[in-house]
């Protein structure tokens, strides 16, 4: 791993080898994916937007009604004591909390006590460097230089509680494998004929006005953190922001569109089902919001 030399994480408590961090056999997150987890940047030593990815990691908690009694503050100090101990300025956080172990039958065991995991990951690229490649990109879309910003569609296969953000991920890792295969960097998902997200990030259409347009939250997509954020900072930079339904057709006439996420930070998209999207350049508005993303990342603390 890149900047790692001995990899700790952390598991029942304790902060160990990560080669030796391993769950039960009859962990209900191993057998019926019955957990929920989180990703959070890490960026030069802040934790980015916290509080914000806490609060749904308790909302889905609730949602699928896990009983989890860690409180804010532990689950911050060992977030801290995971990159002090990995030697990590920047990267990723990813938590996870299960039902826990117990014997093989679907209803929710009464004596079970959750599994909390964690760890940490580097990154290829610093976050600055991809919002600056996406400020600076001038190029006119080539797809063989610029798969990156190639998507296809697909429809949503998903279950209907998007909302929570659960380990169970087949539907989503089946989508994203098939858009791989398709020489694509992502899958952007349909349902009804309608837009809700992408398999690991939310999506954002600017249409002819010049407004940004993305899903309204409700049950079919996750209510990303990164969504949100850049929700208010276009707002706060007079960029108008509807959140409604969107349709295939606005997708493919769009002038713009764009992908957000802790991991993807803003990537815009400039072919969709091989058809080229806008003039098929980064467009003016995925650079301004990328810019004012990487000025919140380099003022938050
Ligand atoms: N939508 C889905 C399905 C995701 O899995 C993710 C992130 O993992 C997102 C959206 C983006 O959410 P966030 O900005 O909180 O990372």
């Amino acid at each position: 791993m890149i900047g790692v030399k001995k990899r700790i994480s952390f598991i029942d408590g304790k902060f160990i080898d990560h080669q030796k961090a391993v769950v039960h056999i009859e962990d209900r997150g191993f057998q019926f994916g019955d957990g929920v987890y989180e990703v959070i940047l890490f960026n030069n030593g802040k934790i980015i937007d916290l509080k914000w990815h806490l609060d749904r990691l308790y909302r889905s908690l609730r949602e699928v009604k896990i009983s989890f009694f860690a409180s804010e503050a532990e689950i911050i100090r060992i977030i801290l004591q995971l990159f002090e101990k990995n030697n990590l300025k920047t990267g990723y956080v990813y938590l996870q909390v299960t039902r826990g172990q117990a014997n093989r039958i679907l209803d929710f065991p009464l004596d079970a006590t959750p599994t909390f995991i964690a760890s940490v990951c580097p990154l290829e690229y610093l976050p600055e460097q991809i919002l600056q490649k996406v400020i600076s990109d001038n190029k006119e879309f080539n797809l063989k230089f610029a798969s990156n910003y190639n998507v296809v569609t697909h429809p949503d296969l998903r279950w209907s509680r998007c909302d929570v953000k659960s380990v169970n991920l087949l539907a989503s890792t089946m989508i994203k494998q098939k858009s791989s295969e398709m020489g694509a960097i992502d899958a952007i998902l349909i349902r009804d004929n309608f837009i809700t997200e992408a398999t690991f990030s939310n999506v954002f259409i600017v249409d002819s006005n010049g407004h940004l347009i993305t899903k309204d939250a409700d049950n079919f997509i996750l209510q990303g953190i990164t969504r949100n954020r850049i929700i208010n900072l276009a707002k706060v930079n007079n960029i108008k922001v509807e959140e409604r339904k969107f349709s295939y057709q606005e997708l493919m006439v769009a002038k713009e569109i764009f992908l957000t996420g802790t991991v993807t930070l803003i990537r815009p998209v400039l072919m969709v089902d091989k058809k080229l999207i806008g003039d098929g350049k980064v467009g003016l508005i995925a650079k301004k919001i990328a810019q004012y993303y990487l000025d919140f990342l380099n003022a938050h603390f």
